[in-house]
């Protein structure tokens, strides 16, 4: 349980810590709320040389909302979006989302660009990002790009981000108005998912129901077509491949997932 050693750089500026990403490529690692990577370092299963620490850049704390956009700075931390009044407002979802997190030291620590670049299937802001149709702003060496939620989540832990880029920021279209609701089925209050299920205006996202968070198309489709929502969400499970493992098996996941998508699509519907 203790990391390999590893040179730590505190930057204060989103520049600088381009910057020294640059410089050093896969050798360094942002290290942003610490809540992912700090465990794997722990067991070794990550080993950087260098860690970036991100921590102090404020001017990646911020939701503004502009032309139907909500943006959010990468480095908001998830009892900041929870509490805050104007994502509340404009993306309640992902302001529910981020206050069911974990518990409060993880709620105080954790941030949603953290939680999107580590891409844990198992994570809950993925699966309501890809329901909110979202998209991450990446700056690095070659400039700013955009990549939509859809196209982000590559495999387990596995996304496009290249070692020099910084995700800076989250947008999401403005959800007002739209029926939303998250549902997490987990063996204590405080652990992660066994399986979560993410809804806003007919939109349906997964969490660990396959090595990435995924959407529940089928049940989109039936909803889009104008089947009945008990008929919609037992397509839940159409296309995912559930992992069994010693707290659920996969047919049980299959199971909740059904069930949530349901009691989620009637609590946006309500
Ligand atoms: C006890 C415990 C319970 C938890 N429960 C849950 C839960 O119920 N649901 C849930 O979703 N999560 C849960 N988590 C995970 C938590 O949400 C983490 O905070 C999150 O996975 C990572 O965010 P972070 O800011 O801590 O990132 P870090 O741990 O600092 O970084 C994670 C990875 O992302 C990279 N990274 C971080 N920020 C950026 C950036 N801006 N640009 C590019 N790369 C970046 C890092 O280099 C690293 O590879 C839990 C964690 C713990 C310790």
């Amino acid at each position: 349980m203790i990391p390999a050693s590893f040179t730590y750089r505190r930057v204060s500026t989103v520049d600088e810590a381009l910057a020294v990403l640059a410089e050093h490529g896969e050798d360094a690692k942002v290290l942003a709320g610490g809540h992912s990577l700090l465990p794997l370092m722990k067991l070794r299963f990550a080993t950087p040389e260098l860690l970036v620490d991100v921590a102090p850049l404020d001017e990646l704390r911020y939701v503004r909302v502009e032309d139907g956009t909500v943006a959010i700075g990468a480095l908001s931390r998830y009892h900041d979006l929870h509490s805050d009044e104007v994502l509340r407002e404009h993306a309640p979802l992902l302001a529910h989302v981020a206050g069911a997190i974990g518990d409060p030291q993880v709620r105080h620590r954790g941030t949603i660009g953290g939680s999107l670049a580590h891409a844990d299937a198992a994570a809950d802001l993925p699966a309501a990002l890809l329901a909110s149709d979202g998209v991450l702003v990446v700056r690095g060496p070659r400039g700013e790009r955009e990549i939509p939620a859809g196209e982000f989540f590559l495999g387990p832990f596995t996304t496009p981000l290249e070692p020099d880029e910084l995700v800076t920021e989250v947008r999401v279209p403005a959800q007002t108005g739209l029926g939303w609701a998250f549902e997490k089925f987990t063996r204590r209050s405080i652990d992660w998912a066994i399986v979560g299920v993410a809804v806003v205006g007919g939109k349906v996202g997964l969490v660990n129901m396959a090595g990435t968070p995924i959407r529940a198309t089928a049940t989109e489709e039936a909803l889009a077509s104008g089947a009945p929502i008990a008929e919609a969400a037992a397509l839940a499970a159409e296309g995912a491949s559930p992992v069994s493992e010693p707290h659920a098996s996969a047919e049980y996941r299959e199971h909740l997932a059904r069930v949530l998508t349901k009691r989620a699509l009637t609590t946006a519907a309500a």
